[in-house]
């Protein structure tokens, strides 16, 4: 059974008097011991973070570089993270696709290099309203996994985050309908062009205006496995999110 994952992504958010207290209220909230919990703050706090959340709680960076330590000024290092106890990795978001202009080879790249490495990825993938709208979700996003593919083997330490770009920051979220669509034929397509226990074993996660609201019924969807969440992670929402299988 695919273990249910919630992650939470700062951002360029918070200061550390409000990260700490973040941490804080989550290392003393009733979690849900059948939830997987990673929170990504900024690259800054990340030892911060490591420091003070407790150890059942992940923690990832937000981008790391392809290549080993070296001469890459400014970039985050996979083996920096590996010595600052810091599993995982955000990779492929839409805002660093969009305005840093990362291609899709470049992510799964990145992904490859960390997973090799020993850190696990969070790989976002999503449609623009305007892909919605021509009726070309599922081809984007077939299209992105495919670069994905073309560069990994080793699936085990990858969990995929479907967020529409639209659905992002907005308030307006993918009804449930919409979000299982996606997470079928990201499956569907995983079993095809990988292997049926990739796809049965792959978490999918539905991000964009996740909120403690509309996680429930989300939640029940047959392969929605968790979310990944923006705002409402910073908030003290963010424990019913972790909780919305309870
Ligand atoms: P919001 O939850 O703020 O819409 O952000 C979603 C997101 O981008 C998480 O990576």
């Amino acid at each position: 059974a695919r273990k249910f994952f919630v992650g939470g992504n700062f951002k360029m958010n918070g200061s550390v008097s409000s990260v700490t207290e973040i941490v804080d209220n989550l290392n003393k909230a009733k979690l849900d011991p059948n939830v997987e919990v990673v929170i990504a703050p900024s690259a800054l706090y990340l030892l911060l973070v490591r420091e003070h959340a407790k150890k059942e709680i992940g923690v990832a960076a937000q981008n790391v570089f392809d290549k080993p330590n070296g001469a890459f000024t400014g970039e985050i290092s996979v083996q920096h993270l590996k010595d600052s106890g810091i599993d995982w990795a955000i990779l492929g978001h839409s805002e660093r696709r969009t305005i840093l202009g990362e291609s899709d080879e470049v992510v799964a790249s990145k992904t490859k290099y960390a997973t090799e490495n020993g850190v696990s990825v969070i790989w976002c993938c999503g449609e623009s309203l305007e892909q919605r709208e021509a009726g070309k979700t599922l081809e984007v996003i077939a299209n992105q996994i495919a670069a994905l593919k073309a560069k990994i083997s080793d699936w085990s330490k990858i969990v995929i985050a479907y967020e529409p770009i639209w659905a992002i920051g907005t308030g307006k979220v993918a009804t449930t309908e919409q979000a299982q669509e996606v997470h079928a034929s990201i499956r569907e397509w995983l079993a095809k062009n990988v292997s049926q226990s990739v796809a049965d074993e792959t978490r999918i996660l539905y991000g964009g205006s996740v909120s403690e609201k509309n996680c429930k019924d989300l939640s029940q969807q047959k392969d929605i496995d968790g979310f990944l969440v923006g705002g409402a992670s910073l908030k003290p929402a963010f424990v019913d999110i972790i909780n919305s299988k309870l």
